[in-house]
């Protein structure tokens, strides 16, 4: 579990759902060889899979193949149900980099069987989660780069321009299923390049602006 202080409340909320949408970057879709959604893919973690910045990712033992995705996360501050398009950004509170780590593995039987994703995206400390940058210093969501640095070295790298669903179109499409509730989370797809974490990796997420994510993978015993 995890709380957050939300900028323009002052507060400190619990973090509720975790909604997550996939292959929001025609790129990453084509790299897993997965063709491009008509309407935002979205899945759910559990929040006790929040992970904070300075923090560990766990490998499980049940996965051989535990993948990095970054992404940019919005934190909801205003909620609310049947949400207007043009309405959509002002329920937004907050901007972080987060990581939607995903044992690749598990994922793809899962896929195989037509069997839910909810245990290869729901492990503990599969959602890590960086420092909150308040909305208004962000005049401009889609227009940031987004870089995951793994021991140093470039993983992925992309362009919030790229989304295929903009950050209104989520918020909106979202609240038209779920009530949204102040301190709950889209975590907002991965560029392409992502790729496998190994015990002892180091890993560093990047987006213009915002404070950096930095965990540590450990192997869980
Ligand atoms: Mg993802």
């Amino acid at each position: 579990m995890m709380e957050v202080s939300l900028p323009s409340h002052g507060n400190e909320v619990k973090v509720g759902k975790v909604l997550c949408i996939g292959r929001n970057y025609a790129n990453h879709a084509a790299e897993m060889h997965n063709a491009v959604p008509e309407k935002p893919l979205v899945f759910l973690k559990p929040s006790t899979a929040l992970v904070g910045n300075g923090g560990t990712v766990l490998l499980p033992a049940e996965s051989q193949c535990v993948h990095h995705e970054i992404e940019l996360v919005v934190v909801i501050g205003g909620g609310g149900r049947h949400i207007a398009l043009d309405e959509a950004i002002e329920h937004v509170d907050a901007y972080a980099v987060g990581l939607d780590i995903t044992a690749r593995d598990l994922q793809t039987e899962a896929k195989n069987h037509g069997h839910p994703w909810s245990i290869s995206k729901g492990y503990d400390t599969f959602a890590p989660l960086g420092p909150l940058v308040d909305k208004r210093k962000v005049p401009d969501p889609h227009g940031l780069d987004i870089e995951l640095m793994v021991n140093g070295e470039r993983r992925q790298f992309g362009h919030t321009a790229d989304m295929l669903f903009g950050i209104p179109r989520l918020v909106s499409y979202c609240s038209s299923i779920f009530t949204l509730l102040p301190g709950d989370l889209i975590y907002t797809g991965t560029p392409e390049g992502v790729g496998q974490i190994e015990n002892g990796d180091n890993l560093e997420a990047h987006i213009t602006g915002f404070p950096s994510l930095r965990v540590k993978v450990r192997r869980e015993a």
